[in-house]
């Protein structure tokens, strides 16, 4: 592997921190133009270098939310970009290129067996609903730091995909490739900058606290940034599995209006759980605008189950006015910072003044509902790495695999993050 290269991984973090701080400040102030609060501005990347003689194996894994981009950029199918992007990544020196969606399926059956339980234990005296979802390190960093207590027993416990993902490599993979966490350097590429801060919270599994679920990660706008500024040729390479050789065949996705969500999947199992209800096709019905929507289940003029998914702060914060009155109507909440969801992060489809390019995220809508959709159930490895890395669904492994716990408001900061 090339170091000089290699370093780029850390010399493109450390370039960036200044514009970052930037970016998070220009957001900020965005977002309080469209609410009465925000969010305290992005701290610098993070990052810690990949040193060839420590680290064996360099491993990139890359968000779904993110191929709508390269696909947009490159002007091809998803499928075929991934493979285009793998191939430039392998032509740096990485040794492995995953998908992250294997993580997305953990994290959304994990949320669905929650809502189940939290149904089952919701009480007037003591509300488990609505449920909040967490896969977005933007709206539970603000959930934490910002709102606490009483908000914060309604956040979801499964982890997020990234964190899962960074298990999934240090742990299940690490072990088959015989190596120590520490031995792997692990890169993800993501559409937004709050990914960089999700990689700093202190819940990685006890017995890999040597290492960190992500080393490093890169927006998808930086990747491209790097891909415009290398010389090197390309040939498209196919996607890895955590599997040994077998290599991924076609990019999927899972279902949702604009980002890879988990409201439809939770949805249909709590429909069919909780109401021996089968749900095909689910209708969202827009509320106050595209960005706040609602999906209830009907019976006999009943509403059975009330689910919204609130995007942007502005919808966030409506979502939360009420819950805190006690007045939410819902029993489940997809909450996402960005309006417009994933495909609209900051470390994508942006113009060059930092403005949302909407045309290019008008693009990357079109190619993302065109991905083939497929439901966590339906991953014969999800099911087999239940049994064999996690000892089954209902083991003590899989709560420290794929839960966490919340931090309210006051919690020290950590020693690498931002002092607010
Ligand atoms: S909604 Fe925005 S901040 Fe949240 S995970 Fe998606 S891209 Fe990142």
């Amino acid at each position: 592997m090339k170091p000089a290269l290699l370093s780029r991984y850390y010399v493109v973090c450390q370039d960036k921190a200044e514009s970052l701080r930037e970016a998070g400040l220009r957001e900020c102030q965005d977002r309080t133009k469209r609410s009465s609060q925000c969010l305290p501005p992005t701290p610098v990347a993070h990052s810690w270098k990949c040193n060839t003689s420590e680290h064996k194996v360099l491993a990139v894994s890359v968000c779904p939310q993110s191929l709508p981009y390269f696909a947009a950029k490159f002007s091809l199918s998803v499928t075929d970009a991934s493979r285009r992007l793998s191939g430039f990544l392998k032509s740096l020196g990485v040794h492995y290129v995953f998908d992250t969606t294997i993580a997305a399926d953990f994290s959304i059956l994990e949320s669905q067996r929650e809502f189940v339980r939290r149904y089952h234990q919701h009480s007037e005296g003591e509300p488990a609903l609505p449920m909040l979802t967490s896969a977005c390190p933007g709206w539970v960093r603000y959930a934490e730091r910002v709102l606490g207590h009483p908000v914060t027993p309604h956040l979801c416990t499964a982890k997020s995909p990234q964190q899962i993902m960074g298990s999934l490599v240090k742990d299940y993979f690490a072990r088959r490739q015989n190596l120590s966490p520490d031995k792997i350097f692990h890169v993800v590429v993501a559409p937004c900058y709050d990914k960089k801060l999700e990689a700093l919270r202190d819940d990685f599994p006890s017995a890999l606290r040597s290492s960190r679920g992500a080393d490093c990660v890169l927006t998808s706008g930086e990747i491209v940034q790097i891909m415009e500024q290398s010389d090197v040729s390309v040939k498209d390479a196919a996607v890895d599995t955590l599997f040994g050789d077998c290599k991924e065949e076609e990019v999927r996705r899972h279902g949702g209006a604009s980002s890879d969500g988990c409201l439809v999947h939770v949805f249909r199992h709590a429909a069919k759980e909780l109401f021996n209800e089968d749900v095909g096709e689910v209708t969202y019905r827009t509320l106050r605008n595209k960005d706040f929507q609602e999906v209830t289940l009907e019976k006999n003029g009943e509403v059975l189950l009330r689910f919204a998914a609130a995007y942007g702060f502005r919808n966030i914060q409506n979502v939360i006015l009420k819950l805190k009155k006690g007045k939410s109507p819902y029993h489940f909440v997809e909450v996402l910072a960005c309006a417009g969801g994933c495909l609209n992060g900051r470390g994508q489809a942006q113009t060059e003044d930092g403005r949302a390019d909407k045309a290019l995220l008008r693009q990357m809508e079109g190619i993302y509902a065109d991905v083939p959709v497929r439901a966590p159930e339906a991953s014969a490895r999800v099911q087999e790495l239940y049994q064999e890395w996690l000892d089954g669904a209902d083991s003590p492994r899989v709560q420290e695999a794929l839960h966490t716990a919340y931090q309210g408001p006051g919690h020290p900061a950590n020693s690498r993050d931002i002092k607010w």
